[in-house]
């Protein structure tokens, strides 16, 4: 059981979702408008967001933005729904950070166990554990916090799953599709390019620890074995 705040404007959708996501044991909180979504999430601390990709006063898009760009609310998983090609891949990409989508017209079922598969992703251990220690590189599982050479390193949820997942598995290839199955725990068809946009970024942000993640080509990618300074010492 969660609480659910369901971003939608049309009134017939909203009926649906609260009906059914109330069958399935969740407590329900509807917006018809982004500015009053933002606003329950404040004011009602929900533990999911299901948010319309068309809203009438601002896109869908920027309240999810809004809601990972705060270090408040950056955990909060959010599931987009969208109608059918209104641009998949750009939704559960890096560009919104959502962590998974539905489209319409959506199968009931299938959204009360997406929910319920989110919702339990977000209590996988990947988050616990000890902080790792990795040459120039710190992470704090439980905190959600990275650092290069000791400067912190902003990281969105998704991106710090998908580094953890890497660095767990180092030294072994990972292919896209496995990432996609364990960072997104997603088994649908989105492009296999939002693994490697958002391995772009984390690169990006992670400056002079980006070599550790390598690309072996036509395969996916694979954490380095040993940090830089040891592998420079050993050579
Ligand atoms: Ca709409």
């Amino acid at each position: 059981m969660a609480r659910i705040l369901v971003i939608e404007d049309e009134a017939d959708i909203r009926q649906v979702l609260d009906y059914n996501l109330k069958s399935a044991g969740h407590e329900v909180v509807e917006a018809a408008r982004g500015a009053d979504g933002l606003r329950l999430i404040r004011e009602r601390e929900p533990d999911l967001v299901l948010l319309d990709l068309m809203l009438p006063d601002m896109p869908g898009a920027d309240v999810c933005r809004s809601i990972k760009d705060n270090p408040a609310t950056k955990t909060l998983p959010v599931v987009m729904l969208t109608a059918r090609g209104e641009e998949i891949d750009r939704v559960v990409g890096f560009e919104i950070g959502a962590d998974d989508y539905i489209t319409k017209p959506f199968s009931v079922r299938e959204l009360v166990l997406r929910i319920r598969a989110v919702l339990r992703r977000r209590e996988l251990p990947v988050s616990d554990g000890p902080s790792i220690e990795f040459g120039n590189l710190r992470l704090d599982r439980a905190a959600h916090r990275a650092w290069v050479e000791g400067e912190e390193v902003e990281l969105t949820a998704l991106e710090f799953k998908l580094l953890v997942t890497l660095y767990e598995r180092r030294n072994r290839v990972q292919s896209r599709a496995a990432l996609l199955d364990e960072v997104w725990g997603l088994d649908t068809k989105i492009s296999t390019r939002t693994v490697d946009a958002h391995v772009k970024r984390l690169r990006e942000k992670m400056g002079a620890a980006r070599d550790y993640i390598e690309t072996v080509r036509g395969v996916g990618y694979r954490f380095a074995d040993v940090p830089m300074t040891e592998a420079l010492g050993a050579g």
